[in-house]
């Protein structure tokens, strides 16, 4: 189920939808000319908005913020008290279709009948997602072809090449009730089939348990990976944090609060008695790769933790390319 939109009234489409929502999407920050998403001030933001390649930063702080207050207590009268969780109704517009099945990951795990985050809950519950389709992949070094993607969205644009329309497919309750927002367009039903995307890069082989020992692992990390974790921080399915209490100078009060971690640090691994789990760079790299190839799909039995958005090896300082690794291996090279 869908409609047409013809793409003369896009803007005007956005701006009823933005109405009474805060409104994320993806713009060219002037100062540094980087894409990333930013919660529009007003229509004339719209101007602003670029789908020219997919944005340097994903959306994942919108879901879970970098550093985030849990909640506070008192050390005295044994008392914790939770943070208000006071999360707005936004819309995400222009999320390509891996950062979309990124929160699909993100809300496996967080929102489980086994173990529900609140503050993840809270933020998820007012969020609508609207995709921007990729007729054609932002980079060169997308591969999302190659790692089983769904369709989940609310709402998913997509721009008809070659025609003077852009077809809305609704994917959700959720999205039903975003269209009423439009409905003053009198969009024209209409349904067609979403394609599935083609991208030039390809992942030649999921099933990499047989590589474990390959002497390639430690090859190039050993020599090109830094340890900076630019990689987990765009990543948008990573998701490790840290919990630490930050007690106030009484030794009384105090607030819990997380932040973002990552695999590739070495102090992550760290517990009681200085044991390293992974003390060296080539197994915190293979780690990464392999929770998100076979580990992951291991436990939730579905697709891999990776979208192929292809960001931790454009980002990457050493541009250390993950798929290419595997392919050789696979290659026998
Ligand atoms: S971005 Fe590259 S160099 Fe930095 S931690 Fe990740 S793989 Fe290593
Ligand atoms: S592992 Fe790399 S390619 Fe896969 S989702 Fe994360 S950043 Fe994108």
């Amino acid at each position: 189920m869908g409609y047409l939109l013809p793409k003369s009234k896009l803007n005007t489409f956005l701006e009823l939808l933005m109405h009474g929502s805060s409104f994320i999407a993806p713009v060219r920050r002037k100062k540094d000319d980087v894409v990333v998403f930013e919660e529009l001030e007003g229509k004339t933001d719209l101007t602003r908005l670029d789908f020219t390649t997919n944005p340097q930063f994903t959306a994942k702080k919108f879901f879970m913020p970098a550093y985030e207050p849990l909640f506070t207590y008192n050390m005295k009268n044994q008392k914790l008290t939770d943070k208000k969780i006071t999360a707005r109704q936004r819309i995400l517009f222009g999320l390509r279709l891996c950062d979309l099945n990124a929160v699909k990951i993100q809300d496996q795990l967080f929102i489980n009948p086994q173990f529900t985050d609140d503050h993840y809950q809270a933020a998820r519950e007012n969020i609508f997602l609207v995709g921007w389709y990729c007729n054609t992949p932002p980079s060169k070094f997308c591969f999302c072809e190659s790692m089983n993607l769904t369709h989940y969205y609310d709402l998913m644009l997509r721009d008809l090449p070659g025609k003077k329309d852009i077809y809305i497919d609704v994917g959700s309750p959720k999205g039903e009730i975003l269209m009423r927002k439009a409905m003053k367009l009198k969009l024209k039903e209409h349904h067609e089939h979403v394609p599935k995307i083609r991208t030039p890069k390809k992942l030649k082989t999921h099933d990499i348990r047989k590589y474990f020992d390959h002497p390639k692992w430690q090859k190039t990390t050993e020599s090109k990976c830094l340890s900076c974790q630019r990689c987990t921080t765009m990543c948008p399915t990573c998701m490790c944090f840290d919990i630490y209490d930050k007690t106030q100078t009484d030794l009384e009060h105090g607030t819990r609060e997380r932040t973002w971690d990552s695999c590739h640090s070495k102090q992550f691994t760290r517990v009681a008695g200085d044991h390293y789990f992974r003390p060296d760079r080539t197994a915190r790299f293979k780690h990464r790769i392999y929770h998100k190839i076979v580990y992951y799909p291991e436990i939730f039995g579905q697709v891999p933790m990776c979208t192929g958005c292809g960001r931790c090896i454009e980002q990457c300082p050493t541009q250390i390319d993950f798929v290419e690794l595997i392919n050789e291996m696979e290659d026998g090279k």
